[in-house]
Order: structure tokens, then sequence, then C-alpha cells
């Protein structure tokens, strides 16, 4: 039973956002690649989780938790009845090698962050976490490689590691065992989850101003800014989507309350964001509909 969905970072939106609105460095957009990727990992592990295991389990995506002020992140947590799994989902692609802790891309030989190192330190400080809570529990962890187009060279057999030639037995194996969720893991679950830190900060994100990014909306398939208004949708010239007017709208103005938090919605502001070829009667009227206006004629703002 899915007892928290993943969703998107506001880390992760922002720069989708961003970077289909402005030039990022190349160092910006390094990074937010990545962001995406690793996402796409985790979905996909999320959708196979969801295919093949059976039984009673709980299953805690993308949890924040904290204990004695040290944070850790978990990205896929599974209760069964006699074990709580930590996963780690990585989506490296291509060739890599393992050197003393280190972890080394072939090709290129750059190196990335040991995920043992981080997981081992998740599940010390998740031991830790349930012992505060007088809860006990027999903990596991692992790394889960994801891609199929991944391999990792000398890979010591005492390491948890899931490659991707192993994850269907991985979950296969879950499956062996029988799981019967009881009070104890519902009251471990409801506690974890209650224990979620939202900070959801933007941190890293690149400079910007409202003046700086293009106006307009977008595709949002292929993010393609030439769309035409046929009748009652947005009709993307590259790719053919369609999506209602009022839809793209209410898209757009979700991304403008991210990326300008501290700005007011207006109708004239959303006009001018939205900056394509529709009456300010239109976005009116859809504001009106989805949010509660606050104060009267031209200073009106919805929340
Ligand atoms: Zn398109």
């Amino acid at each position: 039973m899915l007892l928290k969905e993943r969703t998107e970072s506001n880390e992760l939106l922002a720069l989708r956002y961003l970077n289909t609105r402005m030039e990022l460095s190349p160092k910006e957009k390094f990074h937010y690649l990545n962001l995406e990727k690793g996402y796409e990992g985790e979905v996909k592990f999320d959708r196979l989780a969801a295919e093949r295991l059976k039984e009673e389990r709980y299953i805690l995506n993308d949890l924040l938790l904290e204990v004695n002020n040290s944070y850790f992140q978990i990205d896929s947590l599974i209760i069964s009845q006699s074990v709580i799994h930590l996963c780690d989902i990585k989506n490296l692609e291509g060739d890599c090698y393992l050197e003393g802790d280190k972890l080394f891309s072939k090709l290129t030989g750059r190196e990335y962050q040991n995920p043992v190192n981080q997981i081992k330190r998740s599940g010390t400080l998740f031991r830790q976490l349930l012992q505060n809570l007088k809860l006990n529990f027999l903990v596991d962890v692992s790394v889960i490689f994801i891609n199929p187009e991944f391999t990792l060279y000398q890979a010591p057999m005492d390491q948890p590691f899931i490659l991707p030639t192993q994850l269907n037995r991985f979950l296969d194996d879950l499956n062996k065992t029988p799981s019967m969720l009881h009070e104890g893991h519902k009251k471990v679950a409801q506690n974890l989850l209650s224990l979620h830190q939202n900070t959801n900060r933007l941190t890293t994100l690149p400079k910007y101003t409202y003046d700086q990014l293009s106006k307009g909306i977008y595709c949002k398939n292929c993010k393609s800014f030439l769309v035409s208004i046929r009748n009652n949708v947005f009709l993307c010239d590259q790719c053919g989507e369609h999506e209602k007017i009022e839809h793209a709208i209410l898209r757009n103005v979700k991304e403008f309350q991210l990326l300008f938090p501290e700005k007011k919605i207006t109708t004239q502001r959303i006009y001018e964001w939205c900056n394509v070829d529709l009456s300010k009667k239109t976005f009116s009227r859809v504001l009106k509909k989805h949010y509660t206006p606050i104060g009267r004629t031209s200073s009106t703002y919805y929340v």
C-alpha cells in the first residue's frame, strides 16, 4: 500500500520552468538534468515496485527525516512484516567502476558521490530514530541502480548494491517472505509520515528576474512556444499536443507562483506572463473560477 507518493521537488520544478524560459549556464543545466534523471529513475522504481511487490507492505517515498540535528533522505522505504528496507535509487548509466570507496565513470573519469556511504549513513540514523521512538525493527539498506544501461566493475560482493540485472530478483526475494502487517507497522508508518520534514527550500536556484524570463504559453509536452489557439484549446505547431486553454492558464499561474512567491496574482500579471492572444477577460474568468479574489476593481489579486 502506497502511503506517501512521490512528487517533483520545488527545486526540480523551478529549474524545469527556468530551463524553458531562460538560458541556464552549463553548470546549472547539468545540475538540472541530473535532477530530472534522478527523478525519472525513482519514478521507474516506483512503477516496478507497484507492479511486482505482493503481500502486505507499506511504501513511503521520498522521506526527509531528522534525528539529533542530522538530516537524511530516503528515496523509497518499504515496510514489510519482518524488515524495513531503505532504498536509494540511482539512475546512472554507462560503465562505472569502484576504486576503494570511490565511484568513477569509466568513460569520463568523473567521480560520483559514493551512494554506499550515503545509504549507510541513512541506515545508521534511521536505526537511531527507531530507537528514539522505542520501536524495534530490522533495517536493511540497498542502493538500487535502476538504469539497464548501467554496469559496475569491481563491485565488491559485500556491498548493498542491486544492479539492474538483479533488480527483478531483489523484488522477487522480497515477495518470497510472507508479510502481514499489524498495529506496530501502522504505528511506525504513521510516525515516519508525521516526522517527514516538508522543507522544499529553493536553495540552489540560478539567479533570475521577472524581466529576464521569456513570457508566453508553451506546449506542455515539447516546451515549444509555437502554439496556436483553436476553439478552446492550445494546439502545438511542433508536436500537435492539445491543451485546454483553462488548463494551460492554470499551469502557467502555478509556474508563476512557484517562481515568484512574493508577487501577487493579478489578472494583469498573468495576462503579461502568458503573453498570448487572449483577452484579459478570459484570464479574469479563469482566475475567478479557481482562486479567491481579494479586494476590488483594479487592485484585485487572487489567492
Ligand atoms: Zn509540443
